[in-house]
């Protein structure tokens, strides 16, 4: 996990959007979580993203060290329905229940496979997506726009937000900094 921390902290250095959010660059304590599966995220390993310069280091890494990491599941078959459970997992990189222990941000690495439809929710943290691979449309309530490999979206505390994968799977990095940083994101209703 470690490599993929080293490239995590490589992008947010040189990427100005991740940097004005939050500095990655801190010592941060390595956990050693047990590895875990979900079915998602046998899929990483074997999947194509499209990355760009910046991005594919460390989807390389995420690929390579897919086993070593701690993937969960954020909503009940309930909420999300068969499909989409089965094809979206993430792992808490740098977190307070992270591979790295941090109280003050938070890092995800989340996974989407294609032609996912990721409902309206929201979340009290303030949050910045980065793209590493593949590509999805992006919805706000202002604005809907497609994000491809090193590009970034910005989300407000408690902003609604949505998201689709279209013929690419998408492997994203995603941070929360601020408020409710110890609470996942909530379905609207
Ligand atoms: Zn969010």
């Amino acid at each position: 996990m470690q490599t993929i921390l080293q490239y995590a902290q490589i992008i947010c250095q040189n990427n100005q959007e991740l940097r004005n959010f939050c500095d990655l660059n801190i010592s941060l304590r390595n956990k050693n979580l047990d590895p875990k599966t979900t079915s998602g995220s046998s899929l990483v390993r074997t999947l194509d993203f499209k990355s760009s310069d910046e991005t594919f280091p460390m989807v390389e890494a995420i690929k390579k060290h897919a086993d070593e990491a701690q993937w969960r599941q954020t909503y009940s078959l309930s909420e999300v329905g068969k499909d989409f459970a089965n094809r979206h997992c993430y792992l808490e990189l740098i977190g307070p229940n992270g591979h790295f222990y941090s109280e003050s941000i938070r890092g995800f690495i989340a996974f989407w496979g294609e032609n996912l439809n990721y409902k309206w929710h929201s979340h009290e943290a303030e949050e910045i997506y980065c793209v590493l691979g593949g590509k999805a449309l992006f919805k706000t309530k202002k604005e809907t726009k497609v994000l491809k490999a090193n590009e970034t979206q910005f989300h407000k505390s408690w902003e609604s937000h949505a998201m689709e994968t279209l013929e690419d799977p998408l492997l994203a990095f995603i941070l929360w900094r601020g408020k409710g940083l110890d609470h996942l994101a909530k379905m609207d209703n």
